[in-house]
């Protein structure tokens, strides 16, 4: 599904952020990167969406360089959920997760429905919070909003960049329970970062460690708790 060959990265300082990785990411699998502050992650994630562009190597999604794709066809079709959420504040919640499906001319009916399918599915009843407005959401509310954003237009990929570190850890569990339980009725390719062990254990199909701009572990939950 998404394919890193020989992938590396080097900002504009000479600091090399990610190095000759390489990478296959399946389909419709829950897919954690995980290491230390620095090592690269977040790298990572950006160059899938082309929010950051490699030095060397390709990248491929469904057998096709992400660099062939449309810019726009590549972004609508890629959900992104950053740490700090970052809602439109004078539109409602319904207006902001409409804003792709509407780049893609899904019908307002059709925009609805999905919407208000997607709000009960993460736990916020539609009817209650689709008028409302970002500020008259919690923090661990608005986060569920952003899962919801990104799903909006049904990409096959979503990109996680430590989406529930801001949150309290009663929330935080909350949603790592809820965003498992989405993923299996779903069944996206989610590429999650995370700097918690626990959490990538709990939520990983597999898992890769990272550690200064390379992969020092790949595997299952199990296969790394017994390879520590
Ligand atoms: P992580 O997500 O694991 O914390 P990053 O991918 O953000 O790591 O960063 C990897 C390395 O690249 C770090 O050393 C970081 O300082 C550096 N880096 C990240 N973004 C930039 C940038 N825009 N310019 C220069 N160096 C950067
Ligand atoms: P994020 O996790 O979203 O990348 P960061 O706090 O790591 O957020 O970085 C914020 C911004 O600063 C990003 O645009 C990132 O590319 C840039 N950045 C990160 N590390 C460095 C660095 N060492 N030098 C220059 N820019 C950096």
């Amino acid at each position: 599904m998404i394919v890193f060959e020989n992938v590396s990265k080097k900002y504009d300082n000479n600091q090399s952020a990610v190095n000759y990785l390489n990478l296959e990411i399946k389909k419709g699998e829950f897919f954690v990167i995980i290491g230390p502050s620095g090592c690269g992650k977040t790298t990572l994630l950006k160059m899938i969406n082309r929010l950051i562009h490699l030095t060397e190597g390709t990248i491929r999604i469904e057998g096709k360089r992400i660099s062939d794709y449309d810019i726009h066809e590549l972004r609508w079709n890629i959900g992104y959920v950053l740490q700090q959420i970052a809602l439109f504040p004078h539109m409602t919640i319904e207006e902001n997760v409409a804003i792709v499906p509407e780049l893609k001319k899904w019908s307002k009916k059709q925009i609805q429905c999905r919407v208000h399918d997607l709000l009960n599915m993460v736990g916020l009843e539609a009817e209650k919070y689709s008028h409302r407005k970002p500020a008259e959401l919690s923090g661990g509310e608005q986060q569920r909003v952003g899962v919801v954003r990104a799903l909006a237009a049904d990409p096959e990929i979503i990109l996680m960049d430590e989406p529930f570190s801001a949150l309290d850890p009663l929330s935080r569990t909350k949603l790592q329970d809820d965003l498992l339980t989405l993923q299996r009725t779903i069944k996206k390719t989610i590429v999650f970062v995370s700097h918690d062990m626990q959490e990538a254990l709990k939520l990983g199909d597999r898992i890769c460690v990272m550690k200064d701009g390379e992969i020092v572990q790949l595997g299952t939950p199990q296969e790394i708790m017994q390879n520590p």
